[in-house]
């Protein structure tokens, strides 16, 4: 059947007005308006498995809230808009009836779908945010089981209401076992469970990284970008195929060496061996089962354990935990901060010239330019300076959610809440993820060229991270010392023979930080 519905040209106008962006209402008897989160882009998965172009009629809505009012990073609105924009007109090929509206709220839009398909009632696959979930639920949308990852949410309840204590390991093994994913005979293939003690290699010297996979613009994305007030360009794809084109380059280019230098930074390669993969996962363009496929098949062909384990970790494992623990977790988990940190966001973070810590600079630019750095930037760089700094974990997660490509809800809310800033006291993690200079001495190649020595903790040129590492072990002596897997850290801190004149630096180092001067 030939969808009876147009996409009006009218990409160009001003976002944030309410806006139906379709013409010719069809004349047709639907049963059910299906609306598609611009998450849930999926044709498999999610309340379009079920589908009918003769019954459902379908609603997308670009809300106000989703792209205005906050300082979203432009990249990412291109992306999350035009990936939707284009599953609009993929649904239309396929004889749906599509409005594309914008509005408001997301309730606002679905209200213009009754008004233009009748009063219809509402489906959806549940949300993937606690306020989404609520928000329909009480405007009595009916929901279908989220099938976006490969375990439900009433599975991972199963798991966690069973475990002491919330260690990812335990969960990716029972994965392992109940997907039968790297598994023979009962036994992990390999022998082992985890490659990450042969992995976790500095960036090498010498090395030629492959290109990056640059995606082609089309009508939509010119149109999008337009709107936007920005340039177009070439990092992120916004169709299926372009999403498929990059698990495949990924596999081509880049699984076999994956796992040696997942933890590295360097100035010569913005991504590494990294897959790239996440914006696609979270918007529904991929699923998590065809890139696990695909990482299996690569193994089959010849990818290495070591390689092909830590990625099948980071999506059976890591991805999936996360999104377990934030609806396990529930609501309020959010606003946790155990550890009273107060500090205002660090200017550094919102403009890369605000700080000579060469590693820093370099991550927030890198962000800038492309909405992304891989997980140890994001962890050991930018969190870790927000742990040790003090900085509101709120205010953080808001900066973090804003600006990542990636960035939804389900999967930011552990990462900083319980990851990056511990600030829900050691629930997600035993210990808080806190380091010195020393550490990105050995993972990065940025500390040669930079005003700072990673070995000093006191004086002018001391580095940030290793003054801040050990001051924020003092300001939190208290709490750490119940912590036996803190026993090592707390050890070192009582031999410090320095301590008076590292609180002084670091009370230097934290008003330097907070006028942009460090
Ligand atoms: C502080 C912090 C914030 C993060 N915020 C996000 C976020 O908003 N969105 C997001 O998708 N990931 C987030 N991550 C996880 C991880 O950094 C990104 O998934 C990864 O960098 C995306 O790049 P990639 O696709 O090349 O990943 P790869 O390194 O190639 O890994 C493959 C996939 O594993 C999954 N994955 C790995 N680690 C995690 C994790 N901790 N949580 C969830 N999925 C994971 C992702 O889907 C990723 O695409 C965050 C990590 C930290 C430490
Ligand atoms: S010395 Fe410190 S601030 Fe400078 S690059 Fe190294 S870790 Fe970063």
């Amino acid at each position: 059947m030939r969808s009876q519905v147009r996409m009006a040209q009218k990409m160009g106008k001003k976002l944030g007005k309410r806006e139906v962006l379709l013409r010719e209402v069809p004349q047709m008897s639907f049963k059910r308006i299906l609306y598609i989160p611009h998450d849930h882009l999926n044709l498999d998965h999610g309340v379009l498995a079920t589908a009918n172009p003769l019954e459902d009629a379908i609603v997308l809505v670009e809300s106000a809230r989703m792209t205005t009012g906050r300082s979203w990073h432009p990249e990412r609105l291109f992306f999350l808009l035009s990936s939707a924009r284009h599953f609009a007109q993929v649904l239309e090929s396929r004889g749906f009836t599509v409005l594309y509206v914008q509005a408001a709220t997301t309730l606002a839009g679905i209200a213009e779908a009754k008004k233009t398909f009748g009063e219809l009632p509402v489906f959806c696959a549940e949300p993937s945010s606690h306020v989404q979930m609520r928000q329909l639920a009480e405007a009595g949308i009916n929901f279908v089981p989220n099938d976006f990852f490969l375990t439900s949410r009433e599975l991972f309840f199963q798991w966690a209401e069973k475990q002491k204590s919330y260690v990812m390991e335990n969960f990716y093994r029972a994965q392992r076992v109940r997907l039968g994913i790297l598994m023979q005979n009962g036994d992990p293939v390999g022998g082992r469970w985890n490659y990450d003690a042969d992995n976790r290699l500095p960036p090498p010297k010498n090395y030629t990284w492959p290109a990056y996979l640059e995606h082609n613009r089309d009508e939509i994305d010119l149109a999008v970008a337009k709107q936007l007030g920005m340039e177009a360009t070439r990092t992120w794809a916004t169709t299926r195929e372009g999403a498929l084109a990059q698990l495949d380059y990924f596999i081509q280019n880049h699984m076999a060496g994956f796992g040696p230098y997942e933890d590295a930074i360097t100035k010569d390669n913005w991504a590494l061996h990294h897959s790239l993969l996440s914006p696609y996962l979270n918007n529904g363009l991929l699923h998590a089962r065809e890139v696990v496929d695909a990482a299996l098949k690569a193994f089959e062909n010849g990818a290495p354990i070591g390689s092909v384990e830590a990625f099948v970790r980071q999506i059976i494992g890591w991805r999936e935990y996360i999104n377990g623990m934030y609806w396990f977790l529930g609501e309020d988990y959010r606003n946790k901060n155990e550890l009273k940190a107060t500090r205002k966001l660090l200017p550094l973070y919102t403009d890369s010239s605000k700080t000579k810590m060469k590693c820093v600079s370099s991550v927030v630019a890198d962000v800038e330019k492309r909405s992304w750095t891989h997980h140890i930037p994001r962890l050991m760089v930018l969190s870790n300076l927000a742990l040790t700094a003090g900085v509101n974990p709120q205010e953080f997660l808001d900066w973090m959610r804003e600006q990542f490509i990636d960035a939804t809800d389900w999967v930011m809310v552990p990462n900083i809440i319980g990851m990056a800033t511990h600030a829900d006291g050691g629930m997600l993690m035993t210990k808080p993820y806190a380091s010195g200079g020393a550490y990105l001495n050995k993972m990065t190649d940025h500390c040669k060229g930079c005003f700072y020595d990673p070995k000093k903790r006191t004086g002018d040129d001391a580095c940030p991270y290793t003054t801040l590492y050990w001051d924020f072990l003092d300001r939190h002596k208290d709490a750490f010392k119940k912590n036996h897997r803190m026993f090592q850290q707390m050890s070192g801190l009582n031999r410090l023979s320095d301590l008076p004149e590292v609180r002084v630096r670091a009370a230097e180092v934290l008003a330097g930080l907070d006028q942009g001067l460090i």
